[in-house]
């Protein structure tokens, strides 16, 4: 494609899209793996997967094949029908992640809602009120209500009145969560590794604590895995590596391999709160979506290995550039969720290295993050870090 219409589907775009994104002047048009490539052909090591969306690469054949032959089966039936696919991707969902049902949706957002409207619907008919406590720095996604559960102006500043019922506490501090639980507490939500917030991992102990003081004060336990789940951090879901299961798992971005789906997975104690009219979605579990998932799940059992040991040698490449300038402050990680702090805004730096073919993002101003496929190789983390260590010498 020349360069002529790469101008005009941007200048397309501005015309006819409402302009919630601001985008990189690119257009991608092919995926292969690791790669994405753009309209004149150049290609680009994707080490942002869509932002946690292609943990098995692009266009995986595993998952393209599961996408062409249930396209060609059954693309979709309303829910008041059964479907093969979304019952076997609920039962290996729950197989896997300890347990008992599944809730399924279209987006990260939407599995919060589902989460929070089951949360309280459980509390309430416990005799509860419905207050939710959510962490500083938390994303939960763009709905009213996951804004709302979001606590930064960014996101919520314009969509007043915001739903209630929502009370903040610092992250990684127990002390503060006791304190600010009371009588109305019916859940807690938290992200094992917050992602937008800057690649802030839970500390060891602080979940144990939080399950501790959940389970003492009959408070619903959520964890939003939507970025840190489907094998990110080197296991399917983040909480295995802290020893504690939540009472309910919301999931989206990694889980269909590229195909928009999102899940809530619960105890059945808990899920049995909801029941035929108390919440739905019209695509929820749709059975291309579901078939996409499964592919892509047992994908991602099998590059569980690679996620850790990758995640381990892009840890140790950075600690060199960490040790090497001054103005990188943190690098944070927990296997393929990765993050540099740096002393100053980072949107200049994934710029250059967009112009030498790597996709990264800056979030929360300061932290470039790296979330790549768990497909990645020594090679590509290699280039990628030759790449960034030539940009942070010309600073
Ligand atoms: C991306 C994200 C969401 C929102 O997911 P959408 O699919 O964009 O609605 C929610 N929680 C976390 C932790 C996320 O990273």
């Amino acid at each position: 494609m020349s360069t002529l219409e790469k101008e005009q589907i941007i200048s397309d775009e501005k015309k006819y899209v409402i302009g919630t994104y601001g985008r990189v002047p690119v257009v991608l048009v092919k995926g292969n793996g690791m790669s994405v490539f753009d309209t004149d052909g150049k290609e680009y090591l994707d080490f942002l997967a869509g932002i946690g969306v292609n943990n098995v690469g692009h266009c995986h054949p595993k998952v393209v094949e599961a996408i062409k032959n249930q396209a060609e089966t059954l693309i979709h039936v309303s829910n008041i029908y059964y479907n093969v696919p979304q019952i076997e991707l609920a039962k290996k969902l729950v197989n896997l992640s300890g347990l008992d049902k599944a809730f399924f949706c279209n987006s990260g957002a939407e599995a919060n809602e589902a989460a929070i409207k089951l949360a309280r619907k459980y509390a309430k008919a416990n005799g509860k009120e419905g207050e939710i406590i959510t962490m500083e720095h938390a994303f939960h996604g763009r709905t009213l209500t996951t804004i709302t559960a979001t606590p930064k102006a960014k996101y919520q500043e314009g969509f007043e009145p915001l739903p209630t019922g929502f009370k903040y506490i610092p992250f990684n501090d127990i002390d503060a969560l006791k304190a600010g639980i009371s009588e109305k507490t019916s859940a807690i939500m938290i992200e094992p590794v917050q992602g937008e917030g800057g690649i802030h991992p839970a500390d060891n102990e602080y979940l144990k604590a939080v399950r501790k003081l959940c389970d003492e004060n009959n408070i619903v336990l959520i964890f939003d895995e939507v970025q840190c789940g489907m094998g990110r951090t080197g296991t399917l879901f983040a909480y295995e590596q802290y020893g504690v299961v939540p009472d309910i798992v919301t999931l989206a971005k990694g889980l269909g391999g590229g195909f928009p789906i999102g899940a809530m997975v619960a105890k059945s104690e808990i899920a049995s709160a909801f029941t035929p009219g108390s919440h739905g979605t019209t695509f929820g579990g749709n059975p291309l979506a579901c078939a996409s998932s499964a592919a892509a799940l047992d994908v991602i059992s099998e590059l569980l290995d690679n996620a850790v040991e990758m995640g381990e040698y892009f840890k140790n490449s950075l600690k060199t550039l960490e040790e090497k300038y001054e103005f990188v402050k943190e690098v944070r990680s927990l296997g393929l969720m990765v993050g540099i702090e740096l002393t100053f805004n980072g949107s200049d730096i994934v710029s250059k290295m967009f112009e030498k073919g790597f996709l990264i993002n800056c979030t929360s101003d300061t932290v470039l993050r790296f979330l790549p496929p768990l497909i990645v190789e020594k090679e590509h983390i290699d280039a990628m870090i030759s790449a960034l260590d030539e940009v942070f010498s010309e600073i």
